[in-house]
């Protein structure tokens, strides 16, 4: 087997400055621009490490489509919109919205822009193909995303976004760190200092005993303060899927995924999958601080249920080619909505300018 060499770089990183947050270890593992994950592969679908929602069903791209018409809507049908997507995959997600927007609402077609926010140059490359003739920009982050009202969408994106990891000794909070073993590989390593990160975790963990694990997600904070405080200037809706909690929880989430197998996180960094929980609630009060509605989160399973799932799962197992096609049309369905699958583990929640009435999918909004 070839030598890691990222991780001949954190290892000399590590040499030279001490170890490293968990953070700075998953940033370099997940998108280092020559050694990372994401740059150089495509590693969604059956021959790769991991599959999500849209490739599972095409069900799950069309109706966020329909909810997107609904939403553009209760914005008051704004001209121009930004129909924006974080970390798009193989833009299967954005394909099959698109399809049920032309549909439901080809007034939105006319005036939407598509804008993808993609890291990763290999991705980027099958979105444009996925999309092609389509009249779409690529960006790099959000950042430069130009002013204006927004539909956004995100699914499976913030759980791929450097977090950090806070240990609780016996008084104080200590980072969890990246740090080298005696035989030069990479292990955990608490930092014997205290930590002042211990003051970011949430005031119902404060008290969590000795050798608790709290995380805390600065880039996905940060990401979500400056949408949420775009969305409450210019207007408009972020919608956000991912898998996580929707209260506060200690725990250690960090996990590895290769070859659809969880995998050691540290031991091959740059080519295994790294996600941790999205924790939901720090995303919902950053989003109110910066002025907006938050509505959600509500189960993924509760989330496609209420927005008909099963009528629209129904249609293309009519339609589908065999009886084999309408059992896989079903069992992809099944596996969105399920509480043993995805259903209950993934939330999706919508963050909104407080002008936007109840949007579809969730109770009313707080
Ligand atoms: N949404 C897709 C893909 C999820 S995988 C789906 O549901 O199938 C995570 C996606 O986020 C990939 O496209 C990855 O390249 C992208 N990504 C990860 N970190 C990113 C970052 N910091 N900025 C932009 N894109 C990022």
């Amino acid at each position: 087997m070839s030598e890691n060499k990222l991780l001949a770089h954190l290892r000399a990183t590590i040499r030279a400055d001490g170890p490293i947050s968990v953070a700075h270890y998953m940033g370099e593992a997940l998108l280092h621009p020559r050694w990372g994950y994401y740059p150089r592969r495509d590693p969604l679908g059956r021959d790769g490490d991991f599959i999500t929602a849209p490739e599972i069903s095409q069900c799950f791209g069309e109706l966020i489509g329909a909810w997107c018409a609904v939403a553009w809507e209760l914005m008051g049908a704004p001209t121009p919109v930004d129909l924006v997507e974080l970390g798009p995959g193989r833009g299967t997600l954005m394909a099959d919205a698109l399809r049920a927007i032309g549909k439901a609402k080809p007034a939105l077609i006319k005036a939407m822009r598509i804008r993808m926010v993609e890291a990763s140059p290999a991705l980027r490359v099958i979105q444009e193909r996925t999309l092609s003739g389509l009249p779409a920009t690529w960006h790099d982050d959000v950042s430069s995303l130009p002013p204006g009202k927004l539909l956004l969408i995100a699914n499976e994106f913030f759980d791929a976004l450097p977090i950090r990891q806070i240990a609780r000794g016996p008084q104080f909070w200590h980072e969890r760190m990246v740090a080298l073993d005696e035989a030069g590989g990479l292990c955990f390593a608490v930092s014997p200092a205290p930590t002042p990160l211990g003051n970011a975790i949430d005031a119902s963990l404060a008290n969590a005993p000795p050798g608790s694990i709290v995380e805390i997600a600065p880039a996905a904070i940060a990401i979500v303060r400056a949408l949420a405080s775009r969305l409450a200037e210019d207007g408009g809706v972020a919608l956000i899927v991912d898998y996580g909690h929707a209260e506060p929880a200690a725990g250690d989430t960090l996990q590895a995924v290769r070859a659809h197998k969880y995998a050691d996180p540290l031991a091959a960094p740059g080519e295994a999958d790294l996600t941790a929980h999205v924790d939901f609630a720090a995303l919902a009060r950053t989003a109110r601080d910066a002025g907006c509605t938050v509505h959600g989160p509500a189960t993924q399973g509760a989330f496609l249920t209420a927005l008909g799932i099963e009528a629209r799962v129904d249609i293309l197992a009519r339609n589908a080619r065999s009886p084999e096609q309408a059992e896989r049309v079903r069992s992809g369905a099944r596996r969105l909505i399920d509480a043993a699958e995805m259903g209950t583990l993934f939330k999706a929640m919508a963050v909104a300018h407080p002008s936007i009435p109840p949007l579809p999918g969730f109770e009313p909004a707080d």
